[in-house]
């Protein structure tokens, strides 16, 4: 790996590859897409053709038992991650997987700790904190501009896109739901601003219309180590609500607005005794970056962006969020022993 490049397998013929990922990959020198895998042969084709990929397969084993291909991009429904995750770590092949990623937490433990036993690299594709705005709210608060941190509220209640309604509104048993799908980005992003997990959390979940069988909007807070508070709202029904953030410190508070998002658009300010001051950040591809500190990790320099113990305790967190809305009680975060 390294001098004579990555080939990567795409495990799902997704709209995030499609969209995102098919770029973000070759975007970075030395990396390319060889091989793509669906369900259905007729997609992988079509898929494979439109993007420009040589191999369309609907068998995992023939990916896998390609020695050219050193890494995987898993992102199927969330129901496949972890049997695909496991077969891939098994054939020695590095990992970058969507979230949530698995339907439980002894799963994602499992896989985490597989990749880890065999000396792989793996990632979770959290995309927000590769986010220019999200590395320079992350530097306000490290570098202490905003004093100790009282605070935290996230707004990412959002619609969503009738051509992604379909398994996140209506299949639970493909994972479905605005937890798994949201909320679990919300506490990725929650650790890496306060760099710290939260320990308990309480919510309320309802299915207002969209969701069929699962839920389609939650708000929840949750009790952070340090003591500091935090708020959430995701949902997948509100059409002209503004995503953002924001962090109150006992020196000045942190802004920000249409951070919540893939592309790396946004404002953040910050306001303290001197006033309001406008925060200038990187405008870089999310993933494009996702996917360079992946190339580094694979390099021996540094871990990837998110890696696999991310992807549990974010995972771990919307389990929580979850139950504690489904049981009305105040729910401890259990983190599996990572
Ligand atoms: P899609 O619904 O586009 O794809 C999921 C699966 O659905 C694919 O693997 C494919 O199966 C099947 N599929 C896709 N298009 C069609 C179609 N036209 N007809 C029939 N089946 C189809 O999912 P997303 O790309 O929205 O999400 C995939 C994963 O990525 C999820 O785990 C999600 O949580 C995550 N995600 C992450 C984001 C991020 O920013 N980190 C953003 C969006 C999603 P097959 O492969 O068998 O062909």
């Amino acid at each position: 790996m390294g001098g004579s490049g990555v080939h990567w397998a795409l495990i799902g013929a997704s709209r995030i590859a499609a969209g995102h990922m098919i770029s973000a990959i070759r975007s970075i020198p030395g990396h390319d897409v060889k091989a793509v895998l669906s369900s259905d042969a007729a997609r992988a084709r079509s898929y494979a053709d439109n993007h420009e990929i040589e191999t369309a397969s609907t068998d995992m084993e023939q990916i896998l038992s390609d020695p050219d291909i050193g890494a995987v991009y898993i992102s199927t429904t969330n129901d496949k991650h972890y049997p695909q995750a496991m077969a891939a770590i098994e054939a020695g092949k590095h990992v970058l997987c969507e979230k949530p990623l698995a339907m439980t937490l002894l799963e994602a433990v499992d896989m985490v700790r597989a990749a880890e036993r065999a000396g792989l690299v793996f990632g979770t594709n959290h995309h927000l904190r590769n986010a220019g705005s999200h590395l320079a709210i992350r530097d306000l608060v490290s570098d202490g501009h905003i004093g100790k941190v009282l605070s935290m509220r996230v707004f990412h209640a959002v619609y969503l896109p009738e051509v992604l309604q379909g398994w996140r509104i209506n299949d639970a048993s493909a994972g479905g739901g605005v937890i798994p799908d949201i909320t679990v980005h919300d506490a990725d992003t929650v650790r890496f601003h306060l760099g710290e997990d939260p320990s308990e959390v309480v919510a309320i979940a309802t299915s207002s219309g969209m969701g069929q069988g699962v839920e389609d909007s939650v708000m929840s807070v949750w009790s952070m180590p340090s003591g500091v508070t935090v708020q959430t709202h995701e949902s997948f029904t509100h059409a002209f609500a503004e995503t953002g953030l924001e962090i109150h410190g006992t020196k000045g508070s942190i802004v920000a607005r249409n951070v919540m998002t893939q592309r790396p658009i946004g404002e953040v300010w910050l306001q303290d005794a001197d006033g309001r001051h406008a925060i200038p950040f990187s405008g870089h591809d999310l993933y494009a970056r996702s996917m360079g500190e992946f190339d580094k990790a694979l390099k021996g320099q540094g871990r990837p962006a998110a890696d696999g113990v991310d992807g549990v305790k974010s995972f771990a967190v919307a389990l929580a969020v979850r139950e504690a809305a489904q049981t009305g009680r105040r729910t401890s975060v259990d983190y599996g022993g990572v």
